[in-house]
């Protein structure tokens, strides 16, 4: 039972040991995503196609093991259980892809790869696939196990603006990866980069072990001594892991059949895919069977609903994985790249502050966290904390705007809005819900495919411009973009999540929640799929055609804009009902 104590500014003290932990765990995550591509095509020669397929299998596995990481934790490992054991394998996963080998070279035309080095990086890939496949759902799930309903059965309101903080810690994770572990492994050399992810999966799992006291018992086993059982020998817990550890060998086979084609339906369908198809219609039969013989009459009509929302964030998602592709690629070839130029060093190594705030921001959430408990009731923690996050704030802006910028570096403008966001709609949401006016979830979620639209509108106008002038246009038109990108992802995402906890029957929490990771394995795909509708091939030693390129990025963010419009209008036509 929760006691006083155990609250920090308003939200369960749990909260911020999640927040630290899923911070850490993203750091890790976008870090070594921001470098991957560059890695296996630099390092290791391969060619665009190869490479893009491989972190399309990787991108597609590593959202769809959730599903499993959810139904072990939910069956029988609990929540604190499966992220402590993902969190092991995802610092292994991330140390192991230090581990370089040698560079490939050309031998008379032939590339000659190091194989160790590459079994190596698909071995650690599998792990990160499985390690995000335990953490991910299920630190999600935590959160909403912290906002128990109330006395009288209502759900406790600070749920949603818990959840947006949450997301703060997300994104806070993915900003600092893209300006530190991109920056290291570009300037330093791989290994750095993907060691400092290592390094900082090593203090998020650090961080949970530490805090999981502050979890109140809601993440611990639902059967204990079904764990203990002993099955062919080995107590259930310990088969669980084993049957995970081993399982990491064909995800490692299935993303080396990806970079090489092997076993793909008509050179395009991987048997990632398949799998992730498999496991997509295996989580609808088992749908169809729970909602309709295991759940009470409100329970089916919650799960539906949720099944709607989640559907949604498949088409938000969509939308929003462009920025991963056709944005990248449209700002690379088509917008200037610095901020304000004239305030970029460009001499030397500019050192990323952003590195001092990594370390200085847990440790300064422990000091508040112990203070709090000395001195109750005293404001100290409370400053503290304020400081802290000021100081974090200040030195990121800073390596925003000084930092050289790319058209990948640039992905950093998602995760800096939604960081500055998260605070406001927090407290937009507590402000609403104050008057009676908190707007419900599927029109909270359809506002978030509005926005997720209407982000694409200063992207065609840019490349409208371009085509018009045949010169290159602002990088403001994506700053503009990015922000009407990250509302529309702040009232679909962690709603979203939020409302997965919400609504799921209580049994499948952590499942559902894999389910709506599942989402994103298809939007990962689908966005690929459109993304291609703007694929630009240059011959080799030939020009770009600047007003074709500009023609084809044009049609491509019409088409996404309408979609997204339409499916928001649907939406919001549906959501007196769902609600
Ligand atoms: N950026 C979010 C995260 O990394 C989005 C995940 C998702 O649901 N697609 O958690």
């Amino acid at each position: 039972p929760a006691s006083p104590s155990s609250d920090f500014l308003g939200h369960p003290k749990g909260v911020y040991v999640c927040f630290f932990t899923e911070m850490w765990e993203r750091f890790s995550f976008y870090g070594m995503k921001a470098l991957l591509l560059l890695y296996l095509t630099k390092y290791h020669l391969f060619g665009d196609k190869a490479g893009l397929d491989l972190l399309g299998a990787y991108g597609g596995l590593v959202y769809c093991v959730p599903v499993f990481g959810g139904l072990l934790a939910d069956r029988w490992l609990g929540m604190r259980k499966a992220v402590v054991f993902g969190g092991i394998l995802l610092v292994l996963g991330h140390l192991g892809m230090a581990f370089e080998g040698h560079a490939a070279h050309r031998v008379g035309g032939e590339v000659v790869r190091d194989d160790t080095a590459l079994g190596a990086t698909y071995l650690s890939l599998a792990l990160i696939v499985m390690g995000v496949g335990f953490l991910k759902p299920n630190i999600s799930t935590i959160v909403g196990k912290l906002y128990p309903d109330r006395a009288d059965g209502s759900a406790d309101p600070r749920r949603d603006s818990g959840f947006s903080l949450f997301y703060a810690g997300i994104n806070l994770g993915a900003l600092f990866a893209s300006l530190v572990c991109g920056f290291l492994g570009e300037v330093y050399g791989w290994k750095y980069g993907f060691g400092a992810a290592g390094i900082g999966m090593l203090v998020g799992l650090g961080m949970f072990l530490w805090g999981q006291k502050y979890l109140q018992g809601h993440a611990e086993p639902p059967q204990p001594a079904a764990l203990r059982q002993r099955i062919a020998g080995l107590p259930r817990e310990w088969l669980i892991y084993a049957v995970a550890i081993a399982g990491v060998v064909p995800v490692a086979a299935l993303l080396w059949a990806a970079a090489n084609g092997a076993f793909a339906l008509g050179g395009e369908i991987s048997l990632a895919l398949m799998l992730m198809i498999v496991v997509l219609g295996g989580v609808l039969l088992w749908f169809a069977w729970f909602t309709g013989t295991r759940c009470t009459p409100v329970q089916r009509q919650q799960m539906i609903a949720l099944m709607v929302l989640i559907f949604m964030a498949l088409v938000f998602f969509t939308l929003y994985e462009q920025t991963y592709g056709s944005w990248v690629t449209f700002t690379d070839r088509l917008l200037t790249k610095d901020l304000v130029p004239s305030l970029v060093i460009r001499d030397g190594t500019p050192l990323p502050w952003s590195i001092a705030s990594l370390l200085l921001a847990p440790l300064g959430f422990v000091a508040a966290a112990r203070l709090s408990e000395r001195t109750p009731g005293s404001g100290a923690p409370r400053l503290l904390f304020a400081v802290i996050v000021a100081a974090m704030l200040v030195m990121l802006v800073r390596d925003c705007l000084v930092l050289p910028q790319t058209a990948g570096s640039l992905t950093y403008l998602g995760a800096l809005f939604l960081v500055l966001l998260a605070p406001l709609f927090a407290a937009l949401w507590a402000w609403l819900d104050r008057r009676g006016l908190d707007p419900s979830k599927p029109v909270k979620s359809s506002f978030g495919l509005l926005f997720g639209a209407l982000s694409f509108v200063p992207l065609a106008l840019a490349a409208q411009h371009v085509g018009a002038t045949g010169q290159m246009a602002s990088v403001w038109w994506l700053v503009l973009a990015y922000l009407v990108l990250e509302i529309g992802e702040m009232c679909l995402s962690p709603v979203g999540l939020s409302a997965v906890t919400q609504l799921a029957a209580p049994r499948v929490v952590s499942l559902m929640m894999g389910t709506w990771f599942l989402a994103t394995a298809f939007s990962e795909t689908l966005a690929a799929l459109f993304g291609k509708l703007a694929a630009i091939d240059v011959p080799e030693g030939g020009v770009m055609d600047i007003a074709e390129a500009a023609a084809r990025y044009e049609h491509l963010f019409w088409l996404l804009m309408w979609i997204g419009l339409g499916c928001a209008v649907l939406a919001l036509l549906a959501s007196p009902l769902l609600k």
